[in-house]
């Protein structure tokens, strides 16, 4: 079998100090930062001192302390991640609400039929399939593979997920936006299981909405606030549904007209969760002056690694779903194994925590923030010692 040493691949790897800011039990190899990343060190100070502030500040806090721009400043840094352009991320809700308030925006930009793919997660494709049906629009859901295919000139709103959550299969959005561009259709894109584990470059792609999650590789804590994109070229024709006092131009004006805010500041809805905000503002400092293409170089190093092994140990034993093909890839391992739960739940007896995705599939996120290739090495062997030892 190969022998990877995963020490030596750690030591030569310029995101290995990141690591230490993170706050991480001793012994555990955390491989579910694609559902909850982990808490920063530094966030419980940050948000013990949030609520020293509303003690002394009260009601004053809204102002003196910011609380009401959080929405903008936390979505500029998502902005950063993601590659878009200033001021058209804005942090708030979580992500199916701001799916909704998305698709809705675009609907209204385009007449014609909902298009996305199988490999959807289940809350967009809810919210897509409840929306065509108010909307009274056809919604066609077709293969991954065929999505980029099926942009005819009747679809006006195309949705996916960058990274398909089960597969960790991920689409080539600049191909399917430029497809997209020919057709006059709007896309509109879940960066959920993207953002923050690869350069996305939104202002390049052609998307022209998005949304995201803040609690997966972007750390921000259980429940974390989702962020909501609106590409420059639409942001002053894309309307909120939900239109909410904090999507209006001056709230603070109590004015009985609904008039929206410029910009995507308009795709506020009520007011702002100020320790939910503040937990993520500090989670996001981690990706301060971290360059997103060494990220990429790493987390498709940590995949690799991980595939190489167990091919080594399993061949075609054990069936790896995620694509081989690198750029086809996400930031995670998927496998199939009849007996997938109780696989996971002996590694994580073990120390190795992934997660199951019923009937059958393992998989492991790799954050390359805070994963090792060491971690890496230790999933494939611990793996290998479940296989054995209890399941033969
Ligand atoms: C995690 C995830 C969500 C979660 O939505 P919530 O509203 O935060 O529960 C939505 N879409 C995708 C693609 C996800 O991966």
């Amino acid at each position: 079998m190969t022998t990877v040493d995963g020490d030596l691949l750690d030591r030569s790897d310029p995101l290995a100090p990141i690591r230490a800011l993170f706050d991480l039990p001793e012994g555990v190899v955390y491989l579910d930062g694609n559902s909850l990343g982990p808490p920063l060190r530094s966030v419980r100070a940050r948000v013990a001192a949030t609520l020293e502030e509303w003690g002394a500040d009260l009601i004053a806090g809204w102002f003196q302390r910011g609380w009401v721009d959080l929405p903008a400043r936390v979505g500029a840094r998502i902005g950063g991640i993601v590659g878009a352009e200033p001021d058209s991320v804005v942090a708030c809700d979580s992500t199916s609400v701001n799916l909704f308030k998305a698709l809705d925006a675009a609907c209204s930009l385009r007449k014609g039929v909902l298009l996305t793919d199988t490999g959807n997660f289940p809350t967009d494709l809810y919210i897509l399939t409840a929306l065509a049906r108010r909307q009274e629009r056809t919604c066609r859901v077709v293969e991954p593979q065929a999505l980029v295919d099926s942009l005819t000139p009747e679809v006006a709103v195309v949705a996916l997920t960058q990274v398909d959550f089960k597969t960790g299969r991920l689409h080539d959005l600049r191909r399917l936006s430029a497809r997209a561009a020919e057709t006059d259709t709007i896309v509109v894109c879940d960066l959920s299981h993207s953002a923050g584990v690869m350069p996305i470059g939104l202002a390049e792609t052609g998307v022209g909405l998005a949304v995201g999650c803040g609690y997966k590789y972007l750390n921000g804590g259980p429940g974390a606030p989702g962020y909501l994109y609106v590409s420059p070229s639409v942001q002053e024709m894309a309307g909120n549904p939900l239109t909410g006092w904090f999507g209006h131009e001056d709230p603070f004006r109590f004015s009985p007209r609904y008039q929206p805010a410029a910009g995507v500041g308009r795709m506020q809805v009520g007011t702002p969760n100020v320790l939910s905000l503040v937990a993520l503002d500090e989670a996001l400092t981690a990706f301060a002056g971290v360059d997103l293409k060494e990220v990429r170089r790493k987390s498709l190093g940590l995949t690799s690694t991980f595939i190489e092994m167990i091919d080594a140990m399993f061949g075609d034993q054990v069936e790896i779903v995620t694509p081989r093909q690198q750029a086809e890839r996400g930031s995670q391992v998927t496998l199939r194994h009849p007996r997938a739960g109780p696989v996971v739940e002996a590694l994580a007896r073990k120390g190795v925590v992934g997660d199951y995705r019923p009937p059958d599939l393992i998989r492991f996120g790799f954050a390359p923030l805070f994963n090792s290739y060491k971690d890496s090495c230790i999933a494939a062997t611990t793996l290998e010692a479940v296989l054995e030892e209890a399941l033969s």
